[in-house]
């Protein structure tokens, strides 16, 4: 057998190791897995922003408890200064009230911050809960068809592996440069050889010029010129 009639049978393997490859690729649970697996990372991402507000919110809590102590004790000092030296004028006594009053004001602010942060942080506390069931759920989904896909896997790559074999089998015979040209060719088309038939590449149904038919009659190397795929002669 010629170079290119073994080439041939390479690429007769070579298209089964293709076709078990993509036949994986294309599982319907491995595709299934892939979706649950995004949408696990984006319940995580979205438990991890949530974490974030939660912390932010902590650190704002203290924040405003230490601001609220410090306005108490601003006011209780305001409070014994007014005990021990009475204000001097009206004029001292307003200042003393509208600072007390400013002050107050402030606690009130405080307070309120306080109310909406605590009512946020059920609110993040139920969201939290919700995001972590529906990771659990989609988990446990995930799990289900992984233990298919493991069975499923383990025998399409038994007979990937026995198409791989059969196809370095193949390849034994043949020259590295035409190996190394059959991979140059299938890297824009596939599969990189293609029968003539009459005049005719199988690979792209172009006319050959007579030229070239008589150089694949003869059994010579060409390739077509629309495809670029080898071209083999069969009668
Ligand atoms: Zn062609």
């Amino acid at each position: 057998m010629n170079q290119l009639n073994l080439l041939w049978d390479y690429q007769t393997a070579d298209i089964e190791v293709e076709r078990i490859s993509k036949e994986i690729k294309r599982s319907p649970n491995r595709q299934q897995l892939v979706k649950y697996r995004d949408s696990l990372l984006s319940l995580q991402k979205n438990l991890d922003r949530i974490s974030e507000e939660v912390l932010t919110m902590q650190d704002r809590l203290e924040a405003l408890s230490d601001a609220i102590k410090r306005t108490e004790s601003q006011i209780q000092g305001i409070q014994e200064k007014l005990q021990t030296n009475e204000p001097e004028n009206t004029e001292e006594t307003e200042r003393y009230i509208a600072e007390v009053k400013r002050l107050i004001s402030n606690l009130n602010d405080y307070e309120g911050e306080i109310k909406r942060i605590r009512t946020d942080s059920v609110e993040r506390e139920k969201m939290q809960r919700d995001v972590k069931m529906r990771a659990a759920r989609t988990k446990k989904e995930f799990d289900k068809v992984k233990e298919v896909y493991d069975a499923e896997f383990k025998e399409m790559n038994e007979r990937l592996n026995a198409a791989k074999e059969k196809a370095d089998e193949a390849a034994k015979p043949l020259s590295q440069a035409y190996l190394d040209k059959y991979q140059a060719i299938k890297r824009h088309s596939f599969p990189p050889l293609a029968k003539m038939i009459g005049s005719q590449c199988t690979g792209c149904n172009m006319s050959l010029p007579s030229g070239i038919v008589k150089d694949v009659q003869s059994g010579k190397e060409v390739e077509c010129e629309t495809c670029g795929r080898l071209l083999i002669f069969s009668e």
